[in-house]
C-alpha cells in the first residue's frame, strides 16, 4: 500500500510585518503542540515572504519546531546578473524544504509560462528542495468544462524533462483560479476530479511508482470548516492555503483536519 504523508502548506503571500511573521510561526507551533497534532497525519509547512525566511529559520532551528518552511518563488537562473532575483541555492542555504512555483498570481501578474515554471522546478530540485508546482483553470475554462484538459496540460509542460524519481518526490497543487481568495471553495468532487486526473497523467507519463508517491494538493479558499470534505477525497493529499494560513488557530485547525 502507498502511504503519502498529507501536506498542509500556508502561503502567506505578501502579508504581515516581520514581527507578526515571527509571532505567527510561534503561535502555530504552540497551537499544534497544545492540540497534540499528529505530524504523521499532516506535515506542516509555512511559506513566508523572502524577507522573513532567516528569522523563521532561526526560530524553527533554535526551538526545534516541528514546522517546515519554504519560499513563494525562486529564480529560473542559477546565479549572476539577475537583479532582484533569489536563487534556489540561496533558499536551500536558508533551510527551505519547499518552493512554490507557478502560483496563479505569478502566472497572471508576471507572465510565467509552463516553460518558466518548469525551469524553476528544475532549479529547486537541483538544490535539494521540493517544488510545489501550481496549476489551475480560470472561470471561463471551468464554465466550458475544460478544467481537466487545462490542468493536465499545465502539468505536462511544468514537469517536462523530469525523471520518474523527481516527479515522485514533488508536489502538485491544483488551485482553480476562481477559488483563490474568493471564498468560493471547489466542491470535494471538483477537487477530486482534477487531482485524480493529475495522478493518472503522472501514471501514464512516469509510471506507477511516481503516480502513487506524488502528492497532489488542493488550494482555493480552504478553511478549517471545509477542509475535512476535501481531505476525504482519495487523490487529495493536502492543501495549499492562502488567507486562512495567516491565523494560527485557523491554520492549525486545517492541519488537524482528521
Ligand atoms: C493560494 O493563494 O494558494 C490560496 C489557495 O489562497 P486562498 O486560500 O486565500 O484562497
Amino acid at each position: 500500500a502507498v502511504t503519502r504523508t498529507p501536506l498542509m502548506a500556508g502561503n502567506w503571500k505578501m502579508n504581515l510585518n516581520h514581527q507578526e511573521a515571527v509571532v505567527l510561526v510561534q503561535k502555530l507551533a504552540w497551537t499544534l503542540s497544545d492540540k497534540r497534532h499528529d505530524h504523521a497525519k499532516a506535515e506542516v509547512v509555512v511559506v513566508p515572504p523572502f524577507t522573513d525566511l532567516r528569522s523563521v529559520q532561526t526560530l524553527v532551528d533554535g526551538d526545534r519546531l516541528p514546522v517546515k518552511y519554504g519560499a513563494q518563488d525562486v529564480s529560473m537562473h542559477e546565479s549572476g546578473a539577475y537583479t532582484g532575483e533569489i536563487s534556489a541555492g540561496m533558499l536551500a542555504k536558508l533551510g527551505c524544504s519547499y518552493v512554490v512555483v507557478g502560483h496563479s498570481e505569478r502566472r497572471e501578474h508576471h507572465g510565467e509560462t509552463d516553460e518558466v515554471v518548469n525551469a524553476k522546478a528544475q532549479r529547486a530540485l537541483a538544490a535539494g528542495m521540493t517544488p510545489i508546482v501550481c496549476v489551475g483553470e480560470g472561470l471561463e475554462v471551468r464554465q466550458a468544462g475544460g478544467q481537466v484538459e487545462h490542468c493536465v496540460g499545465q502539468v505536462t509542460g511544468s514537469l517536462a524533462g523530469l525523471s520518474a524519481e523527481q516527479v515522485a518526490g514533488l508536489v502538485v497543487a491544483y488551485e482553480p483560479v476562481w477559488a483563490i481568495g474568493t471564498g468560493e471553495v471547489a466542491t470535494p468532487d471538483d477537487a477530486q476530479e482534477v487531482c485524480a486526473a493529475v495522478r493518472e497523467y503522472v501514471r501514464a507519463s512516469h509510471g506507477d511508482e511516481a503516480a502513487d508517491a506524488v502528492r497532489v494538493l488542493y488550494g482555493g479558499s480552504v478553511k478549517a470548516a471545509n477542509v475535512a470534505g476535501i481531505m476525504a477525497q482519495p487523490d487529495v493529499d493536502g492543501c495549499l492555503v492562502g488567507g486562512a494560513s495567516l491565523q494560527a488557530e485557523e491554520f492549525a485547525g486545517i492541519c488537524r483536519y482528521y
